[in-house]
């Protein structure tokens, strides 16, 4: 099946080259993604599509080099013109030197279809991206087992998307994000939630998990900041954050052992700090909002409704095929109100009126939740757990919330509740701490978590 696949692929890239050959009259640049096939379809493709043409960009100018098509499997082709010999060995030296050039194998074909090769030009070939041997004779002997060459790619990856430079600013930014999330886990009563005093209704983690798995997302936050301060374009920007957000999500798993406690705030947080980082710190919640409205415009219908048929569903998707429910997504491309006109309000006040950082948290969550379709709600409890958080929710903020005794009883009570049903407000703590991100870098507040 993947020979055919192989084949097919093989003949269409031939008889395509031939049409472009003569359609330009230049000499084309054919590069293949090095990833594995299962990687075409991950975040990481569409952000290396971005730093390839910004490679050729930045390292072949004089060759003229112009981008042709490319195709989700995984090819790129570019027109180019000049000195075939010297290109070939600028190509060369970007597959050999460059950290983006591991991702990619350039073939240079010239106009009269003669393919310049390392071997004509008396070049090592390729090495092999895990034993450094040639990389053709590993490939031919299956050298390495399938799981052997993924965990390099992902390092490599990893690497790449989280090693760049990052300023001071961006390492302060992350530092609030992480701050952020541990508040968020440590507010108590918080319905189904996780706490430092029990598990809340979740059997796989507790404080501790949630302890490590945010500090171990340091650097995937400085890695989206600084991303933000260097790339101007929104779409692309965007493209990038998910691809560092991925290699997040697997250093998240990888301290957790497997246990999902943070995707979703990788999500959030990540869109909200890469748009600080675009319109800049002094910018207004507004202009924020604007930006990633932008910057996420159409995610919905990209990642929700053509992922119909996909077997690897998240919580998110499954929630918007059963229910068209949007979720985190349709909260991203409305600029996420809840976070900006829900949270920071609703926690400033009751920070201003004398509550401890402790309830005014909580007081946030609650007024997310009685307006948010969680699909984590959904995924644990269905529509009807929905339904119920948002109607326990209202009926505690209508009693007082946490500014009253009957309030933080009603929130107790629906704590125990939430543990017995199994239900957990997972995107909605999320939410919480994105909001709780802007009050902690704000700064303005002082920093008791439980004073009276
Ligand atoms: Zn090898």
């Amino acid at each position: 099946m993947k020979m055919k696949e192989q084949m097919v692929e093989n003949e269409f890239k031939y008889s395509y080259q031939k049409t472009m050959l003569k359609k330009y009259n230049a000499n084309l640049i054919s590069c293949n993604l090095r990833l594995p096939r299962e990687f075409r379809y991950f975040p990481e493709f569409y952000a290396l599509q971005d730093i390839l043409e910004e490679l050729f960009k930045s390292h072949l100018n004089v060759y003229n080099v112009k981008k042709i098509s490319s195709f989700d499997f995984g090819w790129f082709l570019f027109s180019t013109q000049g000195d075939l010999q010297k290109l070939k060995k600028e190509l060369v030296s970007l597959e050999e030197n460059s950290e983006e050039g591991t991702f990619f194998d350039f073939d240079l074909i010239s106009n009269s279809s003669e393919v310049i090769s390392r071997r004509k030009l008396k070049l090592p070939a390729r090495k092999c991206i895990v034993c450094g041997e040639e990389a053709k004779v590993c490939i031919r002997l299956n050298r390495h087992s399938r799981e052997e060459v993924i965990q390099k790619f992902y390092e490599s990856l990893d690497n790449f998307f989280l090693g760049q430079p990052k300023s001071r600013l961006a390492t302060r930014i992350a530092e609030c994000c992480i701050s952020a999330a541990l508040l968020e886990v440590s507010a108590y009563p918080s319905p189904g939630l996780v706490s430092p005093f029990d598990q809340g209704s979740h059997q796989d983690m507790d404080f501790g998990t949630f302890v490590i798995s945010t500090a171990a997302l340091t650097e995937v936050f400085s890695s989206i900041f600084a991303a933000a301060e260097n790339i101007k374009n929104s779409d692309e920007l965007f493209r990038r954050i998910r691809a560092i957000g991925s290699s997040g999500e697997r250093k998240m798993f990888n301290v957790t052992k497997g246990i999902n406690t943070q995707k979703g705030l990788i999500f959030i947080l990540g869109i909200i700090i890469a748009a600080l980082g675009a319109v800049g710190l002094n910018s207004s919640y507004n202009e924020q909002a604007e930006y990633i409205r932008k910057m996420c415009q159409g995610l919905v219908k990209k990642e929700l409704k053509l992922k119909q048929d996909n077997k690897f569903a998240t919580n998110g998707e499954n929630a918007y095929l059963a229910y068209k429910i949007t979720g985190v997504r349709g909260e991203a491309e409305k600029g996420f109100p809840l976070v900006f006109q829900v949270g920071i309000p609703v926690i400033k006040k009751g920070l201003a009126q004398g509550l401890s950082f402790n309830d005014a948290a909580i007081e946030g969550l609650l007024n997310i939740m009685q307006a948010l379709d969680d699909t984590t709600l959904i995924k644990r409890g269905g529509i009807e757990g929905l339904i119920l958080a948002k109607e326990t929710s209202r009926d505690i903020l209508n009693n007082g919330g946490m500014y009253t005794e009957i309030g933080r009883v009603k929130v107790q009570e629906a704590h125990k509740k939430f543990c017995t049903l199994g239900l957990s407000a997972g995107g909605a703590a999320d939410l919480l701490a994105a909001a709780l991100f802007y009050i902690l870098l704000e700064n303005k507040y002082q920093m008791l978590f439980y004073k009276k």
